[in-house]
């Protein structure tokens, strides 16, 4: 069985993001970009599902600007077998991806698709769900583990009250959260690999899909800065301060 893995390029994490003067957005000119972190850990999901001999073909996916292969040749060299670029300078929102993914998916015909649960960059937590929406598909968000049985896939989840844990009928989405496993790390002889790999690129019009945006960005802006702390001598003086200042006793 074939498994569909997107991932998305987004500035690093470790980048330090500063908000444009005109409040149009974030600057990312010269900045370092990588895979999301949650996709990684989609795809290292599917590696290990494909180690175990559960799954025959890992398939990465990337919608966005040409540099979006760089993404795709980490994901290769994670060990995806091939890769597949959307291409677009659109901006592209979780709506629009959902449904290059949803067109990709009809052409692929994967059983199973494991997308991150958010993007670090819009932190939009919506395109898995939209997907599964326009798919019809069986949706489990936010998975702490993931076994595939007998046709089948049962996902524990991580909510509120503890664990909650579902079985899915194939096809189905999983959105991964970040304790499902601990991404391995690419080797030279991979990233060497990788580079023989395929790597198909369409464009959103072969797949028939309109990308305009729906979505208008009002402002961007940094968070208020936060005032630095004082240290108190004495208990005595925390309390009459937490009473008398701050006022929440
Ligand atoms: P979001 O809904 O934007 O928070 O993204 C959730 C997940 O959807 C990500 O972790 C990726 O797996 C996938 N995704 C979102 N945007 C893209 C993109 N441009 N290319 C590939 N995958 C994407």
């Amino acid at each position: 069985m074939k498994v569909l893995v997107p991932v998305k390029r987004v500035v690093d994490y470790n980048v330090k993001v500063r908000v444009k003067s005109d409040g149009s957005g974030v600057d990312i000119a010269n900045v370092k970009m990588s895979m999301n972190p949650f996709d990684e850990i989609a795809l290292e999901e599917a590696m290990r599902l494909k180690e175990a001999g559960k799954v025959a073909e890992v398939v990465a996916v990337s919608c966005g600007v040409a540099q979006c292969q760089e993404t795709l040749r980490t994901g290769m060299a994670i060990g995806a077998d091939r890769g597949i670029l959307v291409e677009t300078s659109a901006e592209l929102e979780p709506l629009a991806v959902a449904k290059l993914l949803k067109a990709l998916a009809d052409k692929e015909q994967p059983q199973l698709i494991i997308l991150g649960k958010q993007a670090i960059d819009d932190d939009s937590n919506q395109t898995g769900q939209m997907l599964a929406a326009l798919l019809g598909w069986p949706q489990a968000t936010f998975a702490s583990k993931v076994v595939l049985e007998d046709g089948k896939v049962t996902v524990t989840r991580e909510v509120d009250g503890g664990l909650e844990t579902l079985a899915l009928t194939l096809p189905a989405i999983i959105t991964t959260d970040l304790r499902l496993n601990e991404p391995r790390y690419v080797t030279l002889p991979n990233i060497m690999k990788a580079k023989k790999k395929p790597l198909d690129t369409v464009k959103p019009e072969d797949l028939g899909v309109d990308v305009t945006p729906r979505l208008k960005t009002l402002k961007v802006s940094e968070p208020a800065k936060r005032s630095a702390g004082v240290k108190v001598p004495d208990v005595a003086t925390l309390v009459a301060k937490l009473r008398n200042e701050a006022k929440v006793i």
